[in-house]
């Protein structure tokens, strides 16, 4: 499996955020969110072939069980087979004792994985800044994906919000979902820097307190304003 990058960090967003967790991003995503902070995974090649044993010992190296599979868009990836590739790979982690977050954007489904938390990032129009765009709108707007992965895993939905203008989009989504509870609902601003994120930070709790989603994090941006590595 192609591995991007492997390194060991907090949590930054979401239920876990502030949780000691190694990630293990993973290469490859068919999105090209404007605002993507990760777009030197977004290539498949963009990594290097690992082993379940190789990645399952470097892993091991840090003292926390938390495991955060990530991406680039880790659930396109192919080789979710049960016994071989990834879900292989996860599969040896949860025996090994660990406690496993996948992060995607929800555009798949794939059933059976070895997961503790989908934690689940739909995207809005404001991730996509231009009519070249469509087809990956067209990928993100097919929300039967998401409620497969709500139906068969524990989750979080996180939005990443621009302003109040996004309010109605996130309804809309949740809508055609159907059945999503408030409470594991995360809004977190779009931001780059730290300043941006405090700035846009106050209208997202308003919108939080009124409509009773979940203010999030995103420790990644406050603390080291998106780094490689952290
Ligand atoms: S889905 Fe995630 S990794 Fe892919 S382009 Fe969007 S933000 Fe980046």
């Amino acid at each position: 499996m192609k591995i991007n990058e492997l390194f060991y960090s907090l949590q930054g967003e979401g239920f876990l955020a502030g949780v000691p967790s190694v990630f293990v991003r993973l290469a490859g995503c068919p999105l090209r969110c404007c605002w993507c902070d990760t777009a030197y995974a977004w290539r498949d090649t963009s990594g290097v072939d690992r082993t379940t044993e190789f990645i399952l010992d470097a892993v091991n190296r840090w003292d926390t069980r938390h495991v955060v599979v990530t991406g680039g868009e880790p659930l396109v990836n192919e080789d979710w087979s049960p016994r071989a590739g990834l879900g292989g790979m996860l599969k040896a982690m949860k025996a090994a004792g660990k406690h496993i977050t996948i992060e995607t954007a929800g555009i798949v489904y794939v059933p059976s994985l070895a997961c503790d938390l989908m934690s689940i990032s739909p995207k809005l129009g404001n991730a996509f800044g231009n009519e070249a765009m469509d087809q990956a709108r067209d990928m993100v707007t097919t929300r039967y994906a998401v409620r497969q992965l709500i139906d068969h895993y524990d989750y979080q939905l996180k939005f990443v919000v621009e302003g109040k203008e996004d309010l109605p989009e996130i309804e809309e989504v949740l809508k055609d979902v159907g059945g999503v509870r408030r409470e594991k609902v995360v809004l977190m601003p779009q931001a780059k820097t730290r300043q941006e994120l405090l700035d846009k930070s106050v209208e997202i709790a308003k919108l939080c307190e009124e409509h009773g989603y979940v203010l999030g994090q995103r420790l990644q941006v406050l603390l080291w304003e998106g780094r490689r590595g952290k």
